[in-house]
């Protein structure tokens, strides 16, 4: 087993490397890819840089480079859900790419002809989540999310997004990583904690609560992949 473990920025990863203490770091296609082993299972971390290309790009290097056979996405989101509030983890569902547009052909909003609209997250990881969420006494909300390459800080476009694909929260990564993952087979689970509510306020919510947010996905995540461990023991 091979775990990998993706953000999209330092701050989504630095959380992690930190409790993994030693780590082995490869420069590769631009990016640092950090290995270690952790509870006696390898490990690969690395944070992508922003938007669908450069996660589309960490996600396979990370599988196809590095040998990973399961990713776990740990990172920060814009809330569309009225419910999400800063620091909530949302655990997706299924994840959509709202930015992707050949409806003057008569394709809904999202869809690709040989795609789908959406891409369904590993189902086990998820079950798996809602114990590792009663057993850390967080209450985790799951959800669909779309993902796009713009920073949605505008309410008329978040709550279209909303609409069109019933999104309950929107960032820069989470789809183009699922078609990867989908595409190579490999079991992804996408976990995100709110640092703004995509509206007129959502940058200066973000610069603000980004590091605190990106620890709550973090330390979950790393308590997912405790749980993989002791599950495949
Ligand atoms: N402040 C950064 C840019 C951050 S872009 C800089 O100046 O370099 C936002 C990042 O957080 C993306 O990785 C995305 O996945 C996530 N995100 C959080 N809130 C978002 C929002 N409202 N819209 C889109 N992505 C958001």
């Amino acid at each position: 087993m091979k775990i990998a473990i993706m953000g999209a920025m330092p701050e989504e990863i630095s959380p992690i490397l930190e409790k993994l203490g030693s780590y082995k770091t490869t420069q590769y296609a631009g990016n640092k890819y950090y290995e270690s082993t952790y509870r006696g299972v390898d490990l690969v971390v690395a944070y992508s840089k922003i938007g669908k290309v450069f996660s589309t790009l960490t996600a396979t290097t990370m599988i196809e480079h590095f040998g990973a056979d399961r990713l776990l996405f740990s990172g920060v989101a814009g809330a569309i859900s009225p419910t999400l509030k800063v620091g909530d983890l949302i655990v997706a569902t299924k994840l959509s790419q709202h930015d992707l547009d050949i409806t003057a052909f008569g394709h809904p909003y999202g869809y690709v002809p040989e795609g789908a609209v959406f891409v369904e997250a590993d189902k086990e990881m998820i079950e798996m989540s809602k114990k590792v969420a009663s057993e850390m006494g967080k209450s985790v909300q799951e959800g669909i999310i779309a993902t796009g390459d713009q920073f949605v800080a505008n309410e008329e476009r978040k709550n279209w997004i909303g609409k069109t694909f019933g999104a309950d929260a929107l960032e820069m990564e989470g789809g183009s990583v699922a078609v990867v993952c989908s595409a190579l087979n490999i079991p992804f689970f996408i976990l995100r904690a709110i640092s703004d509510a995509a509206d007129m306020d959502a940058s200066f919510s973000f610069d603000e609560f980004l590091e605190s947010s990106a620890k709550e996905s973090a330390e979950f995540i790393m308590k997912m992949v405790q749980s993989i461990i002791e599950n495949a023991k």
